[in-house]
């Protein structure tokens, strides 16, 4: 039997244009808010004429929705912030293995997962925050030294029910085991001058108010302060990095982002993901929010390079998420609240 001519035509023309459709969009699931992303998807849109459509909410309904829609699902990519967050979406089974050379070779082995499930973009240190005008930075040196009774009332955490210092005590896991990782946080609890707080800007508000002396915050955090009130007593301190006392570096966090299983349009998204790493995206990416480029090539907004510069822990930021569940205990027991 003969196909009409103009059967096969149309038939070509819907499969062409489907595949064009499909082609032209990425649909991204977003913890990172939208003012965050939203000029980034902007720019790639005007570069390439793919449309990048997107959802925002917290980590934990987005995952879930992922796992309810199964392959159901239109989201090809899954954003969020901190290592802990992506290694359980990985765990779960929502992420797919992505292989690309442009990745590997833009963001540094320990910003991403070593099974290429997910992939740091920007970077989140995790620094010492002190009053300037009761502590001099030279009485600071590292982490573990906030344990020792000389700081006695003098300390401000916060809370331990967030994933930031649960990652904080997970890294501190891998570096020195269970044992004196429970000494060290037990010291910090001995030390606290006041129970912790809800989030990193309360915390650095009672060492500017003189609480307390001195705090563990991510720097954004000190950045978004600092702009809102440029008088406060407060700096950075960048501990461990003293090369002849083996200090690994300053701990650092990623917010990233891996592709969805069930993604409908998994090249698409691996050519945004590759994008966002470019030095011509990361940019944008970092400095919007007071980050770490995660791209070497790329310099760090200005008002972040003058905090100085620092040597990072080289830890692969998996651990914050495989370790996760010990350092939750762990705080737990020395009654971290
Ligand atoms: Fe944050």
């Amino acid at each position: 039997m003969r196909i009409p001519f103009y059967k096969l035509f149309a038939g070509l023309i819907a499969v062409l244009s489907f595949q064009s459709a499909t082609a032209e969009e990425v649909v991204v699931y977003s913890a990172r808010n939208e003012q965050l992303i939203k000029p980034l998807f902007d720019a790639y849109t005007k570069e390439t004429g793919v449309t990048v459509k997107f959802i925002t909410d917290k980590e934990g309904p987005l995952m879930a929705r992922l796992k309810a829609e199964g392959s159901n699902t239109p989201a090809d990519m899954l954003m969020t912030v901190d290592a802990g967050n992506l290694w359980q979406a990985a765990e779960e089974g929502l992420l797919k293995a992505v292989n690309s050379k442009t990745l590997a070779a833009n963001i540094p082995a320990h910003l991403r997962d070593p099974d290429s499930e997910w992939f740091g973009l920007s970077v989140r240190a995790r620094t010492l925050v002190y009053n300037k005008e009761r502590v001099k930075p030279g009485e600071f040196s590292t982490y573990e030294d906030l344990d020792n009774p000389k700081w006695k009332g003098r300390l401000c955490l916060r809370t331990s029910k967030k994933v930031y210092n649960q990652s904080l005590v997970a890294m501190m896991i891998y570096e020195h085991g269970e044992g004196k990782t429970e000494d060290i946080v037990e010291g910090w609890v001995k030390n606290l001058a006041a129970p912790p707080f809800p989030d990193d800007t309360k915390a650095m508000e009672a060492v500017a108010a003189g609480q307390c002396d001195v705090t563990l915050v991510n720097t954004y955090y000190f950045g978004r302060l600092m702009e809102k009130s440029p008088n406060l007593p407060l700096a950075i301190f960048w501990p461990n990095q003293n090369l002849k006392s083996k200090d690994a570096g300053v701990h650092v966090n990623i917010s990233g982002a891996g592709i969805t299983r069930h993604a409908k349009n998994p090249a698409g998204a691996i050519k945004l993901l590759e994008w966002l790493s470019s030095e011509k995206a990361q940019n944008l990416y970092a400095d919007v929010n007071l980050e770490y480029p995660v791209n070497a090539k790329v310099k760090p907004d200005m008002t972040v390079s003058a905090w100085g510069s620092f040597r990072q822990n080289l830890i692969n930021v998996k651990e914050a998420g495989r370790l996760q569940a010990k350092a939750v205990k762990l705080m737990d027991r020395v009654g971290y609240k």
